[in-house]
């Protein structure tokens, strides 16, 4: 019996929301975000009243401890912006609560996403006998766990990773990006980079692409860009000689993606307009459509899997693990579109495990460090269900 409180009233909020309270482990739900008439939409789509709703801004550590302390949460689940989570996690820390999360923290005036953080804080959990789990969405989270499954069960170890992300859905629009705009286009413009040989290979970004044959999809152009589960992986799986990250991208969306870059509009810094100050990017999410309403005319299929080679018994072998998920299919469940319902599910599933004591310590953890095997049982059957290839032909 659990209380959680979810921050953040977006796409992944609102199918994280739909299954955290069809899952009886939680007895009282409270969904919190910036703007409240958001989260008060989503709970009277989930219905039942199984929902209260709050608003905090998540930037303020005092407002943050003041909701928890009105609810004595036993765990939060943070699906609002990798900008929020370390205000979140102090907020934990200071209320004694367990802390999971989607993506790893980004600060607002430079767009890098790394481990070092939050890693920094586990010692703080530790000493406060708190869990914290990062990164449990689909890539990272679903990915990461995949790996741990295939060291777990069929490799002695794994030398090569391929993580493939293809979305092969169509929405209708020019354009529009799967997850928030401002976090998207900021993680796909980056430069590309993978581990080789002990080290980081940096590449320009989308330098490096090939075509890569996705189950019922067929081939698609992938682009190898940086991923972060790739930082961890590489450090507790520290046999991997090559890990890669692939994501495909259509002819069309780099093409605007390539001139909002050259115009300014990705920029990151404050620039004056008519005496106010304003974030290009930011002013651009506003106008761009919002990634929760893609659901509605969204088609096609989402594939994600790790393609692995290694060695078991002194033989070389490969493995193939993946999920393919239907935009429709996802709509109709839960009002919203395969990139946020593959994220939402395996968070409140983690959620959910955690709860229940099946995942837990105390520390910072990701998600690659707990048991796979409690995971991908249930995943399955709370819609994500997943396929092996043993010794298939791996393409990359
Ligand atoms: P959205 O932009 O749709 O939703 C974010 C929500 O957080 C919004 O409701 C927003 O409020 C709220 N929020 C933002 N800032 C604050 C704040 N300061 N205080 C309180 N609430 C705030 O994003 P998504 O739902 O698409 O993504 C959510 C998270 O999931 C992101 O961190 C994203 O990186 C991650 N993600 C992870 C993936 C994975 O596979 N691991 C894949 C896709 C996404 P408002 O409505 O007022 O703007």
């Amino acid at each position: 019996m659990a209380k959680v409180i979810i921050i953040g009233a977006g796409g992944v909020g609102t199918v994280v929301a739909h299954k955290v309270a069809a899952d009886p482990v939680f007895t009282d739900i409270i969904l919190a975000s910036r703007t409240v008439s958001k989260a008060e939409a989503i709970a009277r789509a989930v219905g039942g009243n199984r929902i209260a709703t709050e608003q905090v801004d998540a930037d303020s550590v005092p407002e943050l401890v003041s909701l928890f302390r009105k609810y004595s949460p036993d765990l939060v689940i943070n699906v609002a912006l990798p900008y929020q989570d370390l205000t979140i996690m102090d907020a934990c820390l200071e209320c004694g609560v367990n802390y999971l999360d989607t993506a790893n923290y980004e600060p607002k005036d430079e767009a890098k996403f790394e481990y070092k953080w939050q890693w920094a804080y586990k010692k703080r959990f530790e000493e406060a006998g708190l869990t914290a789990v990062l990164g449990c969405g689909f890539d990272p989270g679903v990915t990461s766990i995949f790996t741990a499954y295939a060291v777990k069960h069929y490799f002695d170890e794994i030398h090569y990773l391929d993580i493939v992300d293809c979305n092969a859905g169509n929405h209708g629009m020019a354009f529009a990006t799967n997850f928030n705009p401002e976090i998207n286009i900021r993680e796909v413009t980056q430069k590309g980079r993978y581990w080789e040989n002990g080290r980081w290979v940096e590449t320009e970004p989308h330098e490096i692409h090939q075509p890569i044959d996705y189950p019922e999809i067929g081939p698609k152009e992938s682009y190898l860009i940086y991923h972060e589960e790739l930082e961890s992986l590489v450090k507790n799986f520290p046999t991997l000689k090559r890990a890669r990250f692939w994501m495909t991208f259509g002819q069309e969306y780099l093409t605007h993606l390539r001139v909002i870059q050259n115009i300014g509009m990705a920029r990151i810094d404050e620039v004056d307009y008519n005496g106010t100050k304003i974030v290009p990017i930011q002013f651009l999410k506003a106008v761009l459509p919002d990634p929760k309403s893609l659901g509605e005319n969204y088609t096609g299929l989402t594939s994600i899997g790790c393609r692995i080679r290694g060695v078991k018994d002194g033989r070389e072998r490969t493995y193939y693990i993946y999920n393919n998920c239907d935009h429709e299919a996802a709509y109709r469940e839960t009002g919203t579109q395969a990139v946020s319902y593959t994220t939402g599910v395996p968070a409140a599933l983690g959620a959910s495990l955690v709860a229940r004591g099946v995942w837990g310590g105390s520390g910072v953890f990701n998600v690659e460090e707990f048991d796979p095997d409690p995971f991908l049982k249930e995943l399955g059957p709370l819609g994500l269900p997943w396929v092996e290839v043993f010794d298939g032909d791996l393409e990359v």
